[in-house]
Protein backbone atom coordinates (compact mmCIF):
# COMPACT_ATOMS: atom_id res chain seq x y z
CA UNK A 1 0.00 0.00 0.00
CA UNK A 2 0.85 3.50 -1.03
CA UNK A 3 1.34 6.68 1.72
CA UNK A 4 -2.06 7.12 1.70
CA UNK A 5 -3.74 4.01 1.07
CA UNK A 6 -2.26 3.13 4.43
CA UNK A 7 -3.45 6.60 6.30
CA UNK A 8 -6.80 5.62 4.88
CA UNK A 9 -7.06 2.44 6.22
CA UNK A 10 -5.35 3.43 9.77
CA UNK A 11 -8.13 5.80 9.56
CA UNK A 12 -11.12 3.39 9.31
CA UNK A 13 -9.75 1.15 11.88
CA UNK A 14 -9.12 3.98 14.24
CA UNK A 15 -13.23 4.86 13.52
CA UNK A 16 -14.11 1.47 13.66
CA UNK A 17 -12.26 1.30 17.15
CA UNK A 18 -14.34 4.58 18.33
CA UNK A 19 -17.31 3.54 16.84
CA UNK A 20 -17.22 0.70 19.37
CA UNK A 21 -15.86 2.44 22.22
CA UNK A 22 -17.89 5.27 22.07
CA UNK A 23 -21.07 4.85 19.90
CA UNK A 24 -21.67 7.97 17.90
CA UNK A 25 -24.76 10.49 18.20
CA UNK A 26 -26.25 12.72 15.65
CA UNK A 27 -23.79 15.76 14.59
CA UNK A 28 -26.79 17.84 14.76
CA UNK A 29 -28.44 16.91 18.06
CA UNK A 30 -26.52 13.58 19.86
CA UNK A 31 -29.70 11.47 18.86
CA UNK A 32 -28.06 7.99 19.01
CA UNK A 33 -26.92 6.06 16.47
CA UNK A 34 -26.95 8.20 13.60
CA UNK A 35 -24.47 10.39 11.53
CA UNK A 36 -27.51 13.14 11.15
CA UNK A 37 -30.69 11.92 12.28
CA UNK A 38 -33.82 12.33 9.98
CA UNK A 39 -35.00 15.77 12.12
CA UNK A 40 -31.24 17.50 11.35
CA UNK A 41 -31.50 16.34 7.90
CA UNK A 42 -34.64 18.18 7.18
CA UNK A 43 -33.25 21.49 8.17
CA UNK A 44 -30.44 20.84 4.65
CA UNK A 45 -33.86 20.37 2.68
CA UNK A 46 -34.81 23.99 1.87
CA UNK A 47 -33.87 25.47 -1.30
CA UNK A 48 -32.58 29.17 -0.43
CA UNK A 49 -31.14 32.39 -2.89
CA UNK A 50 -28.99 35.02 -1.83
CA UNK A 51 -29.67 38.66 -2.93
CA UNK A 52 -28.11 38.84 -6.65
CA UNK A 53 -25.51 41.42 -5.74
CA UNK A 54 -23.96 38.66 -3.20
CA UNK A 55 -22.40 36.28 -5.63
CA UNK A 56 -21.11 39.14 -8.14
CA UNK A 57 -23.09 38.12 -11.15
CA UNK A 58 -23.15 34.12 -10.03
CA UNK A 59 -26.51 33.01 -8.18
CA UNK A 60 -26.28 31.42 -4.84
CA UNK A 61 -28.19 28.80 -2.97
CA UNK A 62 -27.98 27.29 0.15
CA UNK A 63 -29.36 24.19 1.62
CA UNK A 64 -30.31 25.42 5.06
CA UNK A 65 -29.57 28.09 7.31
CA UNK A 66 -26.49 28.59 9.55
CA UNK A 67 -27.80 27.68 13.04
CA UNK A 68 -29.12 25.63 15.74
CA UNK A 69 -28.48 21.94 14.82
CA UNK A 70 -27.21 22.93 11.44
CA UNK A 71 -24.18 24.83 12.39
CA UNK A 72 -22.99 22.26 15.66
CA UNK A 73 -23.29 19.26 12.28
CA UNK A 74 -21.12 21.55 9.92
CA UNK A 75 -18.43 22.21 12.83
CA UNK A 76 -18.31 18.99 13.58
CA UNK A 77 -17.74 17.86 10.21
CA UNK A 78 -14.98 20.45 9.09
CA UNK A 79 -13.64 21.47 12.66
CA UNK A 80 -13.38 17.96 14.30
CA UNK A 81 -13.02 15.59 11.55
CA UNK A 82 -16.39 14.01 11.08
CA UNK A 83 -15.90 12.50 7.95
CA UNK A 84 -18.81 10.16 7.93
CA UNK A 85 -21.10 13.58 7.50
CA UNK A 86 -19.07 13.41 3.75
CA UNK A 87 -21.75 10.91 2.69
CA UNK A 88 -24.95 12.97 3.68
CA UNK A 89 -23.71 16.22 3.22
CA UNK A 90 -22.93 14.82 -0.57
CA UNK A 91 -26.19 13.85 -0.64
CA UNK A 92 -27.87 17.72 0.94
CA UNK A 93 -25.39 18.87 -1.90
CA UNK A 94 -27.49 16.94 -4.86
CA UNK A 95 -30.87 17.38 -3.74
CA UNK A 96 -29.87 21.08 -3.44
CA UNK A 97 -28.61 20.73 -7.14
CA UNK A 98 -31.55 19.17 -8.10
CA UNK A 99 -33.90 21.98 -7.08
CA UNK A 100 -31.93 24.90 -8.77
CA UNK A 101 -31.51 25.85 -12.50
CA UNK A 102 -28.43 24.55 -12.84
CA UNK A 103 -27.91 21.99 -14.61
CA UNK A 104 -29.74 23.14 -17.51
CA UNK A 105 -27.27 25.88 -17.73
CA UNK A 106 -24.55 23.10 -17.47
CA UNK A 107 -25.53 21.56 -20.76
CA UNK A 108 -23.51 22.09 -23.70
CA UNK A 109 -20.28 22.91 -21.28
CA UNK A 110 -17.85 20.82 -19.82
CA UNK A 111 -18.06 21.86 -15.93
CA UNK A 112 -15.79 21.99 -13.55
CA UNK A 113 -17.55 21.81 -10.24
CA UNK A 114 -14.44 23.79 -7.95
CA UNK A 115 -14.68 23.82 -4.15
CA UNK A 116 -13.97 27.80 -3.19
CA UNK A 117 -10.60 28.12 -1.90
CA UNK A 118 -9.31 27.68 1.74
CA UNK A 119 -6.39 28.69 2.72
CA UNK A 120 -3.63 26.79 2.75
CA UNK A 121 -3.42 27.17 6.91
CA UNK A 122 -6.86 25.64 7.26
CA UNK A 123 -5.98 22.84 4.81
CA UNK A 124 -3.05 21.71 6.75
CA UNK A 125 -5.23 22.24 10.37
CA UNK A 126 -7.75 20.20 9.09
CA UNK A 127 -5.54 17.45 7.02
CA UNK A 128 -7.69 17.55 4.45
CA UNK A 129 -10.01 19.76 1.75
CA UNK A 130 -13.11 19.21 3.48
CA UNK A 131 -14.96 20.51 0.63
CA UNK A 132 -13.57 17.95 -1.94
CA UNK A 133 -16.58 15.30 -1.21
CA UNK A 134 -19.36 17.86 -2.12
CA UNK A 135 -17.36 18.46 -5.11
CA UNK A 136 -17.64 14.77 -6.49
CA UNK A 137 -20.98 14.04 -5.34
CA UNK A 138 -22.33 17.37 -7.09
CA UNK A 139 -20.21 16.60 -10.70
CA UNK A 140 -21.64 12.61 -10.11
CA UNK A 141 -25.20 14.28 -10.06
CA UNK A 142 -24.44 16.25 -13.08
CA UNK A 143 -23.50 13.68 -15.18
CA UNK A 144 -26.44 12.10 -13.97
CA UNK A 145 -28.06 15.08 -16.56
CA UNK A 146 -25.52 13.74 -19.41
CA UNK A 147 -23.51 16.75 -18.89
CA UNK A 148 -19.77 16.27 -18.88
CA UNK A 149 -18.81 17.42 -15.62
CA UNK A 150 -15.54 16.59 -13.03
CA UNK A 151 -14.69 17.67 -9.66
CA UNK A 152 -11.78 20.29 -9.59
CA UNK A 153 -9.66 21.65 -7.54
CA UNK A 154 -9.09 25.06 -9.78
CA UNK A 155 -9.06 27.79 -6.65
CA UNK A 156 -5.87 28.50 -4.44
CA UNK A 157 -5.75 30.64 -1.70
CA UNK A 158 -2.85 32.52 0.26
CA UNK A 159 -5.26 33.84 2.51
CA UNK A 160 -5.10 33.30 6.27
CA UNK A 161 -7.68 31.34 8.15
CA UNK A 162 -10.10 32.57 10.56
CA UNK A 163 -13.04 31.47 11.49
CA UNK A 164 -16.32 33.26 10.58
CA UNK A 165 -17.16 34.38 13.24
CA UNK A 166 -14.08 36.19 14.02
CA UNK A 167 -13.43 38.58 11.17
CA UNK A 168 -16.07 41.45 9.74
CA UNK A 169 -17.46 41.65 6.43
CA UNK A 170 -15.05 44.46 5.25
CA UNK A 171 -11.96 42.89 6.68
CA UNK A 172 -12.45 39.60 5.17
CA UNK A 173 -12.94 41.45 1.78
CA UNK A 174 -9.82 43.13 2.51
CA UNK A 175 -7.93 40.26 3.60
CA UNK A 176 -9.31 37.86 0.64
CA UNK A 177 -8.78 40.46 -1.98
CA UNK A 178 -5.89 39.40 -4.90
CA UNK A 179 -4.97 35.91 -2.49
CA UNK A 180 -7.51 33.50 -4.76
CA UNK A 181 -5.93 32.30 -7.56
CA UNK A 182 -7.33 30.54 -10.93
CA UNK A 183 -5.09 27.68 -11.98
CA UNK A 184 -5.20 28.43 -15.46
CA UNK A 185 -4.05 25.43 -16.64
CA UNK A 186 -6.93 23.12 -15.21
CA UNK A 187 -9.05 25.15 -17.69
CA UNK A 188 -9.68 24.45 -20.91
CA UNK A 189 -11.72 26.59 -23.43
CA UNK A 190 -15.46 26.52 -23.09
CA UNK A 191 -15.15 25.24 -19.50
CA UNK A 192 -17.82 26.10 -16.78
CA UNK A 193 -17.64 26.22 -13.43
CA UNK A 194 -19.78 25.42 -10.62
CA UNK A 195 -18.75 26.34 -6.98
CA UNK A 196 -19.19 24.30 -4.07
CA UNK A 197 -18.89 25.57 -0.03
CA UNK A 198 -19.89 24.63 3.42
CA UNK A 199 -20.96 28.37 4.29
CA UNK A 200 -21.53 31.57 2.78
CA UNK A 201 -21.48 34.52 5.12
CA UNK A 202 -21.26 38.19 3.27
CA UNK A 203 -20.06 36.26 0.27
CA UNK A 204 -16.83 38.14 0.16
CA UNK A 205 -15.02 35.42 -0.35
CA UNK A 206 -17.45 33.91 -3.19
CA UNK A 207 -17.24 37.33 -4.84
CA UNK A 208 -13.01 36.95 -4.87
CA UNK A 209 -13.70 33.26 -6.51
CA UNK A 210 -16.14 34.47 -9.36
CA UNK A 211 -14.20 37.54 -10.15
CA UNK A 212 -10.77 35.00 -10.67
CA UNK A 213 -12.70 33.02 -13.05
CA UNK A 214 -14.40 35.78 -14.88
CA UNK A 215 -10.91 37.51 -15.49
CA UNK A 216 -10.10 33.97 -16.94
CA UNK A 217 -12.78 34.20 -19.20
CA UNK A 218 -14.87 31.04 -17.14
CA UNK A 219 -18.08 31.50 -17.04
CA UNK A 220 -19.60 30.24 -13.83
CA UNK A 221 -22.90 28.44 -13.39
CA UNK A 222 -24.09 29.11 -9.86
CA UNK A 223 -23.25 28.52 -6.24
CA UNK A 224 -24.43 25.56 -3.99
CA UNK A 225 -23.44 25.97 -0.23
CA UNK A 226 -24.74 23.81 2.92
CA UNK A 227 -25.28 26.69 4.90
CA UNK A 228 -26.17 30.39 4.77
CA UNK A 229 -24.59 32.07 7.29
CA UNK A 230 -27.45 35.17 6.96
CA UNK A 231 -25.93 38.48 8.18
CA UNK A 232 -27.11 42.15 8.28
CA UNK A 233 -26.07 43.17 4.95
CA UNK A 234 -24.54 46.65 5.93
CA UNK A 235 -23.58 45.32 9.08
CA UNK A 236 -19.36 45.47 10.19
CA UNK A 237 -19.91 43.16 12.52
CA UNK A 238 -20.97 39.55 11.72
CA UNK A 239 -20.51 37.98 15.26
CA UNK A 240 -24.62 39.09 15.74
CA UNK A 241 -25.51 36.48 12.89
CA UNK A 242 -28.65 35.36 13.67
CA UNK A 243 -29.83 38.53 15.99
CA UNK A 244 -30.61 41.27 13.44
CA UNK A 245 -30.98 39.67 9.81
CA UNK A 246 -31.91 40.42 6.27
CA UNK A 247 -33.29 37.29 5.30
CA UNK A 248 -32.57 35.94 1.81
CA UNK A 249 -35.53 35.23 -0.65
CA UNK A 250 -36.39 31.30 0.06
CA UNK A 251 -36.38 30.15 -3.56
CA UNK A 252 -40.17 28.57 -4.54
CA UNK A 253 -40.59 25.82 -6.99
CA UNK A 254 -37.58 26.11 -8.79
CA UNK A 255 -38.13 24.65 -12.17
CA UNK A 256 -35.63 21.68 -12.44
CA UNK A 257 -34.58 22.09 -16.13
CA UNK A 258 -35.40 24.93 -18.87
CA UNK A 259 -34.78 27.96 -17.18
ZN1 LIG B 1 -30.17 15.15 14.80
Amino acid sequence: MDGPSVYKWWHAMWAQVCNLLFPRGCAGCDAPDEVLCAACWALFAQCRERDADSGGGARIWSASIYQGAVRRAILDWKDHDDTELDGPFGRIMVSLLNKTPIPSSCLGHRVLVVPVASSRASMRRRGRAHTAPLAKSVAGALRGYGVDARPCNALSSSTKARSVQQVSSAQRARRITGHVRVKRDLIGNGDAVLLVDDIVTTGATVRQCVQAFQQAGTKVVGVLVLADAVVRRSDDDINGLMTSVTMPQIAGEAPLLGM
